[in-house]
């Protein structure tokens, strides 16, 4: 660790830099930073650094409002800016309490409890999570225009178009912070682009995908351009979705999902964690899907999941088996939306597969006899519908002690709380279809 922090002080007098970001994220998923003066570096190494945690959202009660942010050495990164620029650096942070333990608000040491216990089970948990966004065109005032009838160029099809150029701009940006992209194009909607960079191991993806809307964002700025991770903007186009691609890797590196015996060639490991995804899909349903619009997305048609069922090629089940097999076989969860907390969702992600892994299940029926057949027909676990709203979703995440479990007494309540209140928001609101509908009709 002494070591981590020379090399980070090296860095510090080599690119000049003045000012350090401490990122952290809350509950909701939503990137924090305090910016400290290089002085303070030691300290804030050293995790000496204190905040006022009441005034963050989810964070803490009032007593207990004084956290210590905790720099994860290995995060610190140089922001690559002009040479003549002053530079900034940044860490992405973990929130300690006072008494000196990991505080249960914080999503990141959240995830990193269920990842240590995936790695004393001896798996490494790899994710790659894909991001699409809408960019949208920006008023006289700076505020993106929402509605694309309002701008008769919105079609861009054309490859000089502006968010043609936005997107090579994140690539080239992302590039220089280390990202390793795997594929980027025009997605099905107006406007709509996808990026998607290398899997690695979960925390550093989680890391990586609050860099990267922070990165979308910034550039969309810089081009005139307001960028959207908004699930479903408009009700006839294909929405925004967080696919969340994964798979367990055991300590020699072989993926543990992958077994050429199996007729699918997908270990027994594969199928329990499956099962556990979809058992539990609708406890995590206001994890991987936490807005009132998350839902608006999941409806048949464009390309999102609908039901809780897994399938080879089928794009409306919860779960995809990308073709590749080998060191890449890993599966993809369809219903995440980038609205979500990626720490939460990976956390639950993982705990659920795992649970199964842990109680020995044998795989579920449905993989006897043939198996394209069942693939096709899904028969055992039945195709029943994901939840269709938010309210609903709590319900059943109330119900979830899997995911009480993971974020742990006090996030779990607070999380619950403040969602319900966002349900109930939206019950009380009149919608414009409801007067469409019925205010000459009746
Ligand atoms: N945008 C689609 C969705 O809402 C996903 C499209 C894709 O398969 O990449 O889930
Ligand atoms: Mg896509
Ligand atoms: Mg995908």
């Amino acid at each position: 660790e002494q070591q981590a922090k020379e090399l980070i002080w090296k860095k510090v007098k080599e690119h000049n830099i003045e000012f350090i970001r401490l990122i952290f994220t809350d509950i909701f998923g939503f990137a924090k930073n305090m910016t400290i003066h290089k002085d303070e570096l030691d300290d804030a190494m050293n995790g000496k650094l204190m905040f006022d945690g009441s005034s963050i959202d989810g964070f803490a009660r009032i007593e207990e409002s004084d956290m210590y942010l905790k720099p994860d050495l290995t995060t610190f990164q140089v922001f690559p800016l002009r040479p003549n620029e002053k530079s900034v650096a940044h860490f992405f942070c973990d929130v300690y309490g006072t008494d000196g333990k990991p505080f249960m608000g914080c999503p990141r040491n959240t995830l990193k409890r269920v990842l240590k216990e995936a790695e004393e089970m001896g798996y490494q948990f790899n994710v790659g999570a894909e991001g699409e966004f809408f960019l949208f065109y920006r008023d006289e005032k700076g505020e993106p225009i929402f509605n694309i009838h309002d701008h008769a160029g919105y079609f861009d099809l054309s490859p000089i178009d502006k968010g043609e150029d936005a997107r090579q701009d994140i690539i080239l940006t992302m590039k220089k912070f280390g990202f390793h992209i795997e594929a980027a194009h025009h997605e099905v909607a107006p406007g709509q682009h996808e990026v998607d960079f290398k899997y690695g191991d979960a925390l550093s993806i989680a890391d990586k995908w609050m860099m990267f809307k922070m990165i979308v964002k910034n550039i969309a700025n810089k081009h005139g351009l307001y960028a959207s991770f908004i699930p479903k903007p408009f009700a006839n186009q294909n929405g925004n979705a967080m696919h969340c691609n994964q798979s367990l890797q055991d300590k020699e590196g072989n993926n543990v999902f992958y077994d050429k015996q199996d007729p699918l060639e997908l270990s027994k490991i594969t199928k329990n964690y499956i099962g556990g995804l979809l058992k539990h899909a609708k406890g995590m349903a206001a994890i991987t899907n936490p807005t009132i619009n998350s839902y608006k997305r999941l409806i048949p048609g464009f390309e999102a999941p609908t039901n809780i069922s897994w399938s080879r090629g089928n794009r409306s089940a919860l779960i995809r088996i990308p073709h590749a097999r080998g060191k890449r076989t890993r599966i993809e969860l369809r219903n995440p939306d980038p609205t979500a907390n990626p720490y939460l969702v990976f956390a639950v992600m993982l705990k659920a597969g795992l649970e199964v892994i842990k109680k020995g299940m044998t795989p579920p029926e449905e993989f006897d006899g043939d198996v394209t057949d069942v693939i096709e027909n899904l028969p055992v676990i039945e195709t029943e519908r994901y939840p269709r709203d938010l309210h609903s979703a709590l319900e059943y995440m109330r119900k979830d002690i899997l995911v009480k479990e993971v974020m742990g007494e006090h996030a779990f309540t607070t999380y619950i709380e403040a969602k319900q209140l966002e349900a109930d928001q939206f019950a009380r609101e009149v919608h414009h279809w409801e007067i469409d509908q019925y205010l000459k009709k009746y």
